[in-house]
């Protein structure tokens, strides 16, 4: 393991389509100002399957600094100018 980042600490989820999941705990920004650190929700039922990836990374609309609950997916800060088609 080369990454400097320190292990993630992770809740269970109890409820809902994340049920059962470890997911990891949010992190400060300042403790990560170059949103360089990822962490991974793991399905534990099966064998810590890599569900999605969470982190801090900037809205590429607004450049807003935001903790996106999937860095592949999710990257709008979620403020109202995301929701324009
Ligand atoms: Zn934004």
């Amino acid at each position: 393991m080369s990454d400097a980042a320190p292990a993630a600490e992770y809740r269970i989820a109890a409820f809902g389509e994340d049920a059962g999941f470890l997911i990891p705990l949010r992190w400060s920004l300042n403790s990560d100002p170059e949103m360089t650190r990822r962490a991974p929700v793991l399905d534990r039922m099966n064998r810590n399957r890599v569900v999605r990836i969470v982190g801090w990374r900037r809205c590429l609309v607004c450049k807003a600094p935001f903790f996106s609950e999937d860095v592949r997916r999710n990257r709008l800060c979620g403020d109202p100018h995301a929701i324009q088609d």
